[in-house]
């Protein structure tokens, strides 16, 4: 049984500690421990201890990450670049697995253990995204957990196969069914979330949709997608991403979906969006107690170059984004992109207690917060007890 003894690192709000790990699990937490005879033994040097970092929401399938620039073209709405990216697709050859394996290593080597990543579903792209995926989360199964999303990203009922194709993924393995903007998409919201919701039930998979509408057209798609939850008993088992009608209606149509998610256990997925349009106000949904995640959506692909693989960049722009200055409110968002981004994703071993799989990054910083601000690149990072990188380059 592998044991590694790691000494002297600093929890969020927790004492300087040493912490055991006994085959891929942690095994004790106290301040001083001796090492168990054959352990190996890793010396923290007073670091900061942060847990594994989660992306709940990116899309592994479409990256450009060590592809020569792509400059992102003028568009004016969200179809043409659905549109733009299919062109891409059909111009140069994108292998979905060496560009999520990519995007794997960049976020492994920043100290992300676990992914939700889509993969784009349609007619002529059919399951080579989601394959591709799917087998770059079998190659790197040790390294980091990825779910993968089937995602209809041009609509679904607009281009009849698509609802056939992820039928066909989710029967191969997707962990999660997608949906995307019901209503501006697909024009046809009631067939869109039917469609969806049945493809949940029969495979038995979790919902996150895609809504970026505005406003009340948006809030309207939130009604339709509460109803489907309650009906089908799907409660605790959906996620709404971007959701940006929340910060599109007034304070009396937010209380109302507010208590939706709430009864409804409905999830949130923001990720602290650019370019002022309205979006969820994460104090308030926090507050609330609405479940949320986080994640850095596209990294470098045909939507816009800005993202990059690496969570703490991520928290940092939520903190941006809503005006987050003090501490508490920095280090909230430090438990949106782990134990809040676990919740949701449903991974049961995940946390830093005694049993708990072992997924850890240690960075040398005054703070966490201070760590969030100043991002020095991890020298640690370790997935079920295994290092999977060291000072930048995966292991
Ligand atoms: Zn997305």
């Amino acid at each position: 049984m592998p044991t590694t003894l790691i000494r002297n690192v600093r929890p969020l709000h927790h004492d300087a500690t040493d912490v055991l790990v006994t085959d891929g699990v942690i095994a004790d937490i106290a301040t001083t421990l001796t090492p168990p005879a054959g352990a190996t033994v890793i010396d923290g040097k007073g670091s900061l201890l942060f847990q594994g970092l989660i992306d709940g929401h990116t899309h592994m399938d479409k990256a450009l990450i060590g592809l020569p620039w792509h400059s992102t073209k003028a568009t004016t709405s969200i179809t043409e670049v659905i549109a733009n990216e299919r062109q891409l697709r059909r111009e140069e050859h994108i292998d979905a697995h060496q560009q999520s394996t990519r995007h794997a290593h960049a976020a492994i080597a920043s100290g992300t253990t676990h992914i939700r990543s889509f993969a784009d579903i349609d007619t002529e792209w059919g399951l080579n995204g989601v394959r591709g995926l799917m087998q770059t989360r079998e190659d790197l199964r040790d390294k980091v957990h990825i779910q993968v999303v089937a995602f209809p990203q041009s609509g679904m009922l607009i281009r009849p196969g698509t609802v056939e194709l992820l039928d066909q993924a989710l029967a191969e393995g997707a962990d999660v069914i997608g949906g995307l903007d019901p209503s501006a998409i697909d024009r046809d919201p009631k067939g869109h979330l039917d469609t969806i919701f049945a493809l949940a039930e029969k495979h038995d998979v979790d919902v996150d949709i895609h809504l970026h509408e505005p406003g009340e057209l948006g809030a309207f798609s939130f009604d339709l997608i509460a109803e489907r939850t309650r009906v089908l008993g799907w409660q605790g088992r959906v996620t709404i991403s971007h959701a940006f009608a929340l910060g599109g209606v007034d304070a009396v149509r937010l209380g109302g979906l507010i208590d939706d998610l709430l009864d409804l256990k409905i999830a949130i997925m923001s990720h602290g969006p650019s370019g002022g349009r309205p979006a969820p106000p994460v104090d308030q949904l926090r507050a609330a107690g609405v479940r949320m995640l986080s994640g850095n959506d596209g990294i470098q692909d045909s939507w816009g170059p800005l993202n990059r693989p690496e969570m703490l960049l991520r928290a940092y722009l939520v903190c941006y984004r809503n005006g987050f200055r003090r501490d508490d409110q920095i280090e909230d968002v430090i438990d949106l992109i782990t134990n809040s981004s676990a919740e949701v994703m449903g991974i049961d071993d995940y946390g830093f207690a005694v049993g708990k799989a072992a997924d850890m990054v240690l960075i040398e910083e005054e703070n966490h917060c201070a760590a969030v601000v100043r991002r020095p690149i991890p020298w640690l990072v370790m997935k079920s007890g295994v290092v999977t990188a060291r000072d930048g380059a995966v292991v």
